[in-house]
């Protein structure tokens, strides 16, 4: 079973760690249906958190562009996946990212994959949020950042509580979006269903 795929090499820790629980929660770990479980778990796994693997240079690039535009700019319902850091389980929703240059901006589809980046390492909603938006204010030096994160979390929608239909949401607010509540209104405004 040794395989080096085209990006993840293979665990051998991450698998024995599978063959563990397995064994420990299933009547029969035999059985035909798991045998190949803990080579899935450990591919899934590496690919659940590969943004342990990228940094903001390298997703970025050459993206960076000098422009004197200064209106906001706003990338909303970008589609998130990843792992909260307290139950391994997944959280997921959506990101809404705006910023107002100052100078320099960056291209758009460049804001997705850093959402990912970020979503693709063990989280709590709260830190991602916040992340998102430094990053932005580290590459861009804008007038303002406003990141929004709409999350529906595993541990709380399939155990305990059992609140299947309440999300949770932060955001994390910088510069004129935090000064300037008029700013943060037209965002509010803009990511709104209707909007
Ligand atoms: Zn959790």
């Amino acid at each position: 079973m040794e395989e080096v795929t085209n990006r993840y090499r293979h665990n051998q820790k991450l698998e024995e760690a599978c063959t563990v629980l397995l064994n420990e929660i299933v009547e029969d770990p035999k059985r035909e249906g798991l045998l190949r479980t803990p080579y899935r778990f450990q591919k899934a796994m590496q690919e659940l958190t590969v943004g342990y693997h990228q940094n903001l240079s390298e997703i970025v690039g050459e993206a960076l562009f000098h422009e004197d535009y200064s209106e906001m700019v706003i990338v909303r319902d970008i589609e998130f996946y990843s792992l909260c850091e307290h139950h391994l389980l997944p959280f997921f929703g959506k990101a809404h990212v705006a910023y107002i240059p100052n100078g320099k901006i960056i291209g758009l589809s460049k804001i997705p994959r850093i959402v990912n980046m970020y979503a693709r390492r063990l989280q709590v909603q709260e830190r991602l949020t916040d992340e998102i938006s430094a990053a932005l204010e580290s590459l861009l030096g804008p007038q303002g950042v406003a990141c929004v994160l709409e999350g529906n979390h595993m541990c709380m929608m399939m155990r305990g509580v059992q609140s299947q239909s309440s999300s949770m949401i932060t955001n994390s607010m910088r510069g004129s979006f935090l000064n300037d509540q008029k700013t943060r209104d037209e965002f509010m405004k803009l990511i709104s269903p209707r909007g």
